[in-house]
């Protein structure tokens, strides 16, 4: 086994004291106004180089006094964050330049370099005396390289350090899985052991968020400026969205790490998004949760070296994962069990979809692109059960 080094980021929370808060937002407020300079001067002139921004800054803290004021780390990685976002957005086409941070809408973040901070008896020391309660919730694995302070948007602090880490590579398994994404049960595979259920984190809290509405609800007038109650029943439903997202994603994560650790071939559906956008609400929270397990499963499975392959969605509930032959109509939503017209085999609709899609993943790996006409081995195919006379009437209805 094998040591390799990897670089990552370990988030924290913060807890700034009133005078500390203001002190982080008025640097915000120094760093958003040279970011919105570097995009003006974007807009008058050409493509502006990291020498050009350099420039701008000198000028800038010779000019306002206020801007001395700020660290000039800070303010040195806000345009260079600037510089690499504008870069990126030259070379991915499809994306945006980077755009004027509005006051009221952008969230604070600040960047600094070793230069800018240091961490003295647990807590952040940052320029200009501002020192900053951390919440160690774990230990930092090295001395950090930098750090990025942020607010989200329900208004907590966080900090995060870019850290350098070891990892033991991930040892060999056997093994193989086919994930199946659905509603009753957020992942079904072929491997009942290593199922998803479905948490409901959104349906438990949904009496609470509806309530939260209406308050919303009640509380606004068309026409007229938020009122103070008005935002804070606004927050109040934030977090209940915030809070059932956070649950999903820490089941997620336990289970992306079980299935990782255990397995070498992992083949998923992969995503589809326009089925999602035409979907009922109770199909987009389910989507949503799977959607983030997925994610994290595939990222893990990547980093394992794992062999994570993605099946077109495409028949994968209509195929049986026995015989291979397709269905003849789509099976509606609601019915829950798969039964082959062909060979007789019956299964429930979702662990029939997890299998096809393990075989297709098989199949893709192997290089056979077409994958409607051949037939899944037998043996890899767990737990399959063959009837061997199905009931005339069973099969007479697809
Ligand atoms: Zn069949």
């Amino acid at each position: 086994m094998s040591l390799v080094i990897e670089t990552v980021r370990y988030t924290y929370r913060l807890r700034p004291g009133v005078q500390a808060e203001r002190a982080l937002l008025a640097e915000w407020g120094r760093c958003r106004f040279l970011w919105n300079e570097a995009v003006h001067m974007q807009k008058t002139s050409q493509r502006p180089t990291m020498c050009g921004l350099s420039k701008l800054l000198t000028e800038a803290r010779g000019r306002f006094a206020w801007l001395r004021e700020g660290s000039q780390v800070a303010q040195q990685q806000t345009l260079r964050n600037y510089s690499q976002s504008l870069n990126h957005s030259f070379k991915v086409k499809a994306r945006g330049r980077p755009k004027f941070k509005a006051r009221k809408k952008a969230f604070p973040s600040l960047d600094y370099t070793t230069r800018g901070f240091s961490i003295r008896d647990g807590r952040l020391r940052l320029p200009a005396g501002v020192s900053i309660p951390v919440v160690w919730s774990r230990e930092l694995p090295s001395d950090p390289s930098s750090v990025r302070v942020y607010q989200h948007s329900l208004g907590y602090w966080y900090v995060s350090f870019v850290v350098r880490r070891e990892v033991e590579e991930a040892s060999e398994v056997e093994g193989s899985i086919g994930i199946d994404g659905g509603v009753t049960t957020t992942a079904t595979t072929t491997n009942p052991a290593y199922d998803l259920p479905y948490l409901g984190h959104r349906k438990r809290c949904a009496a609470e968020l509806a309530k939260a509405q209406r308050k919303m609800s009640r509380r606004h007038r068309k026409g007229t400026a938020a009122s103070s109650g008005y935002k804070r029943a606004k927050r109040a439903t934030a977090k209940l969205h915030q809070k059932a997202a956070n649950q999903n994603k820490h089941a997620g994560r336990i289970w992306a790490k079980s299935v990782v650790d255990n397995h070498q071939v992992i083949a998923v559906e992969d995503f589809k998004p326009v089925f999602l956008a035409k979907s009922t609400m109770a199909r987009k929270s389910a989507d949503a949760a799977i959607g983030a397990a997925k994610a994290e499963l595939i990222e893990r499975g990547l980093r394992a070296g794992r062999t994570v392959v993605l099946v077109p969605p495409a028949f994968t509930t209509m195929t049986c994962s026995l015989c291979g032959v397709r269905a003849k109509q789509r099976l509606g939503l609601g019915e829950r069990t798969f039964l082959c017209w062909n060979c007789g085999f019956t299964d429930s609709r979702d662990r029939n979809a997890a299998r096809v899609i393990l075989a297709t993943g098989e199949r893709i790996r192997a290089g056979v692109d077409d994958v409607r006409h051949s037939l899944p081995p037998l043996g890899d195919v767990a737990g399959a059960v063959r009837v061997r006379n199905p009931p005339a009437s069973a099969v007479g209805k697809r």
